[in-house]
């Protein structure tokens, strides 16, 4: 049996026992290889060829341990819509952690591989759908430059797993910095000991902050630099139009990366108020609520850090208080750089924001698409009649090009600019149903031609066009779902 190169460490299977529980994926009928990400592979010192063997697809389907590898499903906690529940990995494996050529950490999991100890009334399964969805909308994040974690494989089981219709089941073989989530905090300081938290606190710390692992200020530091990312993250969310749909504190990594793509999709008519996930009835996890919601979980986070932020739970509170006080400012200034880049806009005036909030009132009004609207300006060519044909734009754009006027830069830089921050192609949910639909017939062709174009989302070259353009006709509000 060749090893394609698998390097595993299990440092997480060394934390406190109550973590995590130890065991095998349960193994399905005939395993077969759909999808591999060859340049996730081999950024991960993995062999293409080898992983297409019968062992390593057997790997992939569960049916067998790659070498080095001690399986186990993590515990973990979480808000729901609110409401708080334990959980833990109920259809999804960790197989230990591939230290990579680079000497990165990458965890390896497997999503769909069977129950658990925490599936409660879940079959552990998955089907093939959702499983690529993951996989399409995960490495279009990752092209649009968005921390998220990757996909590497997708094999389908041969079994059918009961939904509302019964579909084909499979398995996505997921990568991330690790799968600590603001969850599994919870969940330390729910039901374990104060040296449980302790130990997850300086596990996590020492695998994503390594740097200030050793300060005096450590946990305080740790808090702030969780916060720093998340502000960063969701900033990066908003300004190319990305609908998580469901922002439960169990789908917040610590990492810093976007987690757990069930009910997520990308906002077509630029709407606040957009949802796609059809068990978000009230909105919670609406387009424009996410950077509150982002604040709300952390400071989730943050109660679960005070016992280790000062042995005075008053002085903890202040200190937490006072973290959590620089999330929202962090955010605006994220946003605010990036929407500037998405204008072409060089140095900062203070009309800025107005300039930027007005486009965007303009365009909820008219119902113009964001990732088209942007395009049609990084492009100059004005093609939406509604949005470029009304006389409310035509004031605003008055503003705009004299806001051009007045930087250093040259119309040839800012142009630049903007298509480096503006992509052409995005995952459009008619793309990805179209997608999925063939698949499932096992037709994989477009999954692999929308795949090669979302690599390249700021390209702009012309083979692309027809990924950018609208669905024909009218449609039905789109619709997304969770525990697929
Ligand atoms: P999610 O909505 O994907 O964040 O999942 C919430 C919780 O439900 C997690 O603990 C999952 O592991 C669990 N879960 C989701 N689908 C299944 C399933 N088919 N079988 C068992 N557990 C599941
Ligand atoms: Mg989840």
């Amino acid at each position: 049996m060749t090893n394609p190169g698998w390097n595993f460490d299990n440092s997480y299977a060394r934390l406190p026992e109550s973590f995590y529980t130890k065991m095998n994926p349960t193994p399905v009928r005939s395993p077969k290889l759909i999808v591999l990400n060859e340049p996730l592979a081999q950024s991960l010192g993995l062999d293409a060829e080898a992983l297409r063997s019968e062992d390593s697809v057997a790997a992939f389907a569960g049916n067998r341990i790659p070498e080095g590898a001690e399986p186990i499903a993590q515990a973990y906690a979480g808000h729901q819509f609110g409401y708080f529940n334990m959980l833990g990995d109920g259809r999804a494996l960790l197989l230990g952690e591939q230290i990579t050529p680079r000497g990165e950490r990458v965890d390896i999991q497997l999503k769909g591989s069977g129950p658990t100890p925490y599936s409660r009334r879940g079959d552990g399964r998955a089907a093939i759908g959702p499983m690529l969805r993951e996989y399409i909308i995960s490495e279009a994040m990752h092209a649009l430059g968005i921390p998220t974690t990757r996909s590497l494989a997708v094999a389908t089981t041969g079994q059918p797993i009961q939904r509302e219709v019964e579909l084909p089941g499979a398995v996505l073989t997921r990568t991330a910095a690790s799968h600590i989530r603001v969850g599994t905090f919870q969940y330390a300081a729910q039901w374990g000991s104060a040296e449980d938290l302790r130990a997850l606190a300086d596990y996590t710390m020492q695998r994503h902050c390594p740097g200030i692992a050793h300060d005096d200020d450590r946990y305080l530091n740790f808090l702030r630099e969780v916060i720093k990312r998340q502000a960063a993250l969701i900033a990066k969310w908003q300004l190319v139009g990305f609908i998580h749909g469901v922002m439960n504190t169990d789908n917040m990594a610590i990492s810093g990366e976007t987690i757990d793509y069930g009910p997520c999709a990308f906002m077509d008519a630029y709407d606040p108020a957009t949802v796609f996930s059809s068990i978000d009835s009230q909105g919670r996890y609406a387009y424009g609520n996410q950077p509150p919601i982002g604040g709300w979980n952390l400071a989730r986070f943050a109660e679960t850090l005070l016992p280790l932020l000062h042995d005075d739970e008053e002085q903890a509170i202040k200190l937490a208080e006072g973290a959590l006080a620089d999330y929202a400012s962090q955010y605006s200034r994220h946003w605010l750089a990036g929407m500037r880049a998405k204008l072409g806009l060089v140095g900062e005036e203070e009309q800025d924001q107005t300039l930027i909030e007005n486009l965007l009132e303009i365009m909820e009004r008219v119902g113009a698409d964001f990732t088209n609207t942007f395009r049609a300006l990084t492009l100059n060519k004005q093609d939406d009649e509604a949005l470029f044909g009304s006389a409310e734009f035509a004031e605003w754009e008055e503003r705009w090009k004299a806001r051009l006027g007045r930087q250093q830069a040259s119309q040839a830089e800012s142009q630049q600019l903007m298509r480096a921050a503006n992509p052409a192609v995005i995952p459009r949910n008619h793309r990805v149903e179209e997608a999925l639909e063939a698949a499932n017939r096992g037709d994989y062709g477009a999954m692999e031609r929308l795949v090669a174009v979302l690599a390249r989302p700021f390209a702009y070259d012309a083979a692309q066009e027809q990924y950018c353009a609208l669905p024909a006709g009218a449609t039905r509000p789109y619709r997304t779902y969770c525990g697929t």
